[in-house]
């Protein structure tokens, strides 16, 4: 026993970056987080074979996928030229089932009509989530946009109507009809778009690739262009585009990847 002990403590003490954490980051990540880091001056970050943006003080993002890996790899490059290898364990996620029935069979396998529409939609979406700005708000913390009751997580494999459909890319938050909305964090709106399956939405670009997206709403509050603070209202719940019920779906990005915004929640502060 006491050599299995050994093994696993010799594997966590490799795999958590060894003692030192030169990245700034929790010793184990989790799939489809969203993290910020900070490196010392001078120093520039892979992550993979991707370059990361850093802030003048050093602070950067990445997001992980919801399948990534088991372990993920940091390439840090001092000033003087120097590699250091950094690499961190990641979490497992369950995703379930979830089974919606009830919806309007269109909404399911659209009619051919409106393929094209639904591929420029897509496409829209796209276009706002490669906003790259030197923006920084990702670094406040978030808040709920909306409070409620979870009937959706992200990640999930959905079953629409009987028919296997691509997994969840948000979450969803069930609140009456025309509960106000606002901005997790501060931004710059870059869609406000009526989309065939998600409805009124809006996306919110918070900086280096990280944005927010807001759909089925029922009132949009907001312009593309403008700019919110944290905490604004921004539009109200409601059941637009593919929905059985009002809800918020809240989706997080960095850049195309979608990541799970639940990771970043506190505890939901009680209802007055
Ligand atoms: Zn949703």
């Amino acid at each position: 026993m006491r050599s299995i002990t050994g093994i696993f403590f010799l594997l966590v003490m490799t795999c958590s970056a060894g003692a030192e954490n030169l990245l700034g980051l929790p010793d184990i990540l989790t799939q489809g987080g969203l993290y910020v880091g900070k490196v010392g001056p001078g120093t520039t970050v892979w992550f993979g074979d991707r370059r990361l943006k850093l802030t003048p003080d050093g602070h950067f993002v990445f997001g992980l996928k919801a399948h990534q890996g088991a372990m993920v790899k940091f390439r840090l490059v001092d000033k003087g030229g120097k590699s250091q290898l950094q690499r961190f364990m990641v979490r497992k996620q369950q995703y379930d089932v979830q089974r919606i029935d009830g919806l309007p069979q269109k909404m399911v396998t659209p009619p051919k009509k409106i393929l094209a529409r639904i591929a420029a939609d897509a496409s829209r979406v796209r276009r706002a989530r490669t906003t790259d700005s030197p923006r920084q708000d990702f670094r406040e913390t978030f808040i709920w946009p909306v409070r409620g009751r979870i009937s959706g997580n992200f990640g999930n494999y959905r079953i629409l109507n009987g028919t296997p459909k691509s997994p969840h890319g948000g979450m969803d938050i069930a609140a009456p009809k025309g509960t106000i909305i606002v901005a997790p964090l501060s931004g710059v709106v870059t869609m406000v778009s009526d989309l065939y399956y998600t409805g009124n939405t809006v996306i919110i670009d918070h900086g280096f690739g990280v944005s927010t997206v807001f759909a089925h709403m029922d009132r949009v509050l907001v312009k593309a262009g403008q700019r919110v603070r944290q905490g604004q209202k921004i539009g109200t719940v409601g059941m637009t585009g593919r929905a059985t019920g009002p809800h918020l779906h809240f989706g997080l990005n960095w850049y195309q990847e979608r990541l799970n915004p639940a990771l970043l929640l506190g505890k939901q502060e009680k209802k007055q």
